[in-house]
């Protein structure tokens, strides 16, 4: 999971040259897929399908230098990403970040950007309408959240959306959500949904909660490779013990 790309580190940005250099070590190691083929994979595991070196990577909020910076990289690698649209700050920037330390004032890619970027390389999902946390609306807000937003960018962009990724990474515990076609409850019919929870792994029973690796402006090359090669993968289970409690504290 990555945020924005600059010339240099900063807030959320990783810099171009690490992210080159990061895209170059993935190469080594995994297969860089599009995220519906690492669902497919996730919910139709079969030999053919194996999980072990396939990998997607996610930018969420679909800053201009997405366009600009990580998009010429992705290409020259010959890689895909999905990149998830607030869709009430398109053209607009990252207003949500104000008052963070070092915050850095990203714009956000127009629909006429969106249009133009390559679909072979990328895929545009939703990051909802308002870049808020869904657990502090209700039902209704949330649906509007979830719903709506699919449909702008479907009309605005002309191309069918399939993911989702929650603001903040922030899931709505009091609400099961449904977010796939076909469930009762539907909001929308996604295929899956990203969380910002820690995790390199994820089953069929994270599909509307999937876990993924923040790579952070700081990181190292070391630092990135340790991500992947689980060395914090303690945070699974020390954000399980506290998803456990927001859980009961969300249903009693
Ligand atoms: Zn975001």
């Amino acid at each position: 999971m990555y945020h924005g790309i600059d010339t240099q580190a900063i807030f959320n940005c990783v810099a171009a040259s690490h992210f080159r250099e990061q895209l170059s070590w993935l190469k080594e190691h995994y297969s860089i897929v599009p995220l519906s083929v690492l669902v497919d994979a996730i919910q139709f595991p079969s030999p053919a399908n194996k999980m072990s070196n396939l990998a997607s990577i996610t930018f969420d909020d679909c800053y201009v230098n997405f366009a600009e910076l990580a998009l010429p990289i992705l290409q020259e690698y010959k890689m895909h990403a999905t990149t998830f649209l607030p869709t009430g700050k398109v053209g607009y920037y990252n207003d949500w970040d104000e008052g963070m330390s070092g915050f850095h004032k990203m714009g956000i890619m127009s629909y006429d950007m969106l249009r133009q970027l390559p679909e072979q390389a990328v895929e545009v999902g939703s990051h909802g309408i308002a870049h808020v946390p869904l657990d502090r609306l209700s039902h209704d807000e949330i649906e509007k959240e979830i719903v709506q937003s699919r449909a702008e960018i479907e009309q605005n962009i002309g191309r069918p959306v399939r993911f989702f990724a929650f603001p903040f990474g922030v899931y709505p515990f009091k609400y099961r959500l449904r977010l796939r076609e076909g469930e009762n409850d539907s909001l929308g019919g996604y295929r899956a949904a990203c969380t910002t929870w820690w995790g390199r792994y994820n089953t069929i029973k994270d599909i509307h909660v999937l876990r993924r690796v923040t790579i952070c402006d700081f990181d190292t090359l070391d630092d990135f490779k340790d991500k992947l090669y689980g060395y914090y993968d303690w945070l699974v289970m020390k954000e399980s013990v506290g998803r456990y409690y927001k859980v009961m504290r969300a249903t009693f």
